[in-house]
């Protein structure tokens, strides 16, 4: 049962007839990274219209909403942009979702700034005004602020943007007549481009579900810019990566997604096979997962070893939903509502459960002590990522260091790290619970990828953008 949770999904689409209604659907199947709330923006030769709301896209944009009909009545679109929200930056409310209307520029980002009071205070010097906490109206602002106020054309002016807002953005900005797409000179989150339609997005997935078709990703540094019969590509930032997160391969992006042409349900079955391989569990007789995390993992290892694989959790998928609760106990509670053991698949089993992380840890040890209510006779834990010892700020809610579980024993070994999880999780001196992570030595193998194209900075400490203690203030970077 993850806890750690993504910050938004973004989708851009150009010149279609349909344009609103496959902004909407492209939206719906964003869903999974971001829940909070919603919006579209469409933009003619002449106007643009925002509308937004919170509540899952199916209900924001239901055929009977009035965001829908507004957005309906627009006349002539020849552009979308759409964005799904959860609050990593600002409460989660109205005014804080996305796209943002800054100035007249309507964009939305997938991401977090990490250099974002420097950089607002450096424009509020400067007359710039802001009506929201979040990232996205920095980025659209420090453009108006390049562009509008400097002069500069639009490359110039989101280079300029990039120069000096650090950290994590794939964005979508819409103004009359065009749509322009960029992604941070880091490249940490996803930004795909699709053709028949022309269209942008968070995921292929959402690219697959308007029949867009997959030509490349938007490349770090790069801006692209759709207007009437022209598509231009420009080079604005230099690019400083890619550092694909880490964990949009272990948990993020959907299973039916890509990344660098490999299906992620592939890769994660691959995951699976690697840890039951590496790490036998002889006497299992059953491989499971926690509620719906890892669940390719746990397929990937059955198929390995022909251990066989069944469910011991139901899980209600209309109850609360496990990220609106702000404390931990809360957190617990929504975990054990939400999940119904099946004590038959249980009582007497040595269980191999697979889970993609563990931050807090408070789910998972409500969830490990349900099963051995249940019966279980031995579990072993299986984590199919490193231990997840560092802060995330690059737009992934995680908390404090204080509230990681394996903080405090970041320096130590995994092997040691592994046994104090299992006591932190079924007490002092178990022996019924063994608890396996995944090295970080291990990922590319586990899964296919290229390490030195990935941030893993969660697990290792090694952050690739500097982390906001070492920012050089807004003075430093004085802008021209
Ligand atoms: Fe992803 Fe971790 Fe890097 Fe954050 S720190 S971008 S969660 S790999």
């Amino acid at each position: 049962m993850s806890e750690i949770r993504d910050s938004c999904a973004v989708v851009g689409i150009w010149g279609h007839p349909d344009l609103l209604y496959l902004a909407r659907e492209a939206l719906s199947h964003g869903n999974h990274r971001g829940q909070e709330g919603s919006g579209i923006a469409l933009a003619s030769r002449t106007d643009v219209l925002l509308q937004k709301g919170e509540g899952l896209v199916s209900e924001v944009f239901s055929e009977r909403s009035s965001y829908w009909h507004a957005l309906r009545a627009f006349k002539n679109p020849l552009l979308a942009i759409g964005h799904d929200r959860y609050s990593t930056k600002g409460d989660s409310k109205w005014i804080n979702l996305q796209p943002v209307d800054a100035h007249g520029l309507v964009l939305c980002s997938n991401g977090d700034v990490v250099n974002l009071p420097g950089q607002k205070e450096f424009l509020r010097d400067r007359g710039v005004t802001f009506n929201t906490a979040v990232d996205a109206e920095l980025i659209a602002n420090s453009i108006y602020y390049h562009h509008e106020v400097k002069g500069r054309p639009w490359p110039e002016a989101i280079g300029k943007m990039m120069q000096y807002v650090r950290g994590v953005y794939s964005a979508l900005l819409a103004t009359p007549g065009t749509l322009r797409a960029f992604r941070d000179p880091y490249g940490i989150r996803p930004l795909f481009m699709g053709e028949d339609p022309i269209a942008f997005a968070s995921e292929t997935c959402m690219l697959d579900a308007i029949q867009s078709r997959v030509v490349r990703e938007v490349n770090p540094g790069e801006m692209i810019e759709v207007g009437p019969g022209v598509i231009t590509s420009h080079q604005v930032a230099e690019p400083l990566g890619p550092f694909l997160c880490d964990f949009e391969w272990i948990y993020f992006s959907r299973p039916d997604s890509y990344l660098n042409g490999i299906r992620l349900q592939v890769a994660r079955k691959r995951a699976g096979a690697f840890m039951i391989e590496k790490y036998p569990a002889p006497d299992a007789n059953v491989i499971t997962c926690l509620p719906e995390t890892a669940v390719d993992a746990a397929i990937g290892a059955a198929q390995a070893c022909g251990v066989v694989q069944d469910r011991v959790f139901i899980k209600n998928r209309y109850g609360g939903r496990g990220f609106i609760h702000p404390n931990q106990s809360d957190r617990r509670d929504v975990a054990r509502r939400k999940n119904n053991p099946i004590r038959e698949n249980i009582e007497g089993r040595a269980l191999v459960v697979f889970e993609d992380s563990i931050v807090r840890g408070t789910t998972t040890k409500e969830l490990i002590e349900v099963l051995f209510n249940n019966g279980a006779e031995k579990i072993y834990l299986y984590v199919v990522s490193p231990p997840y010892s560092y802060p995330c700020f690059y737009g992934v809610d995680t908390g404090v260091p204080k509230d990681l579980l394996t903080q405090p024993w970041a320096d130590l070994p995994v092997g040691v790290i592994e046994r104090k999880v299992a006591e932190y999780l079924d007490g002092e001196g178990t022996t019924r619970l063994v608890v396996r992570y995944l090295r970080p030595n291990e990922l590319p193998e586990a899964y296919g990828i290229d390490s030195r194209k990935c941030c893993g900075a969660c697990f290792t400490g090694h952050y690739p953008i500097p982390i906001p203690e070492k920012i050089p203030h807004k003075r430093e970077a004085e802008q021209d």
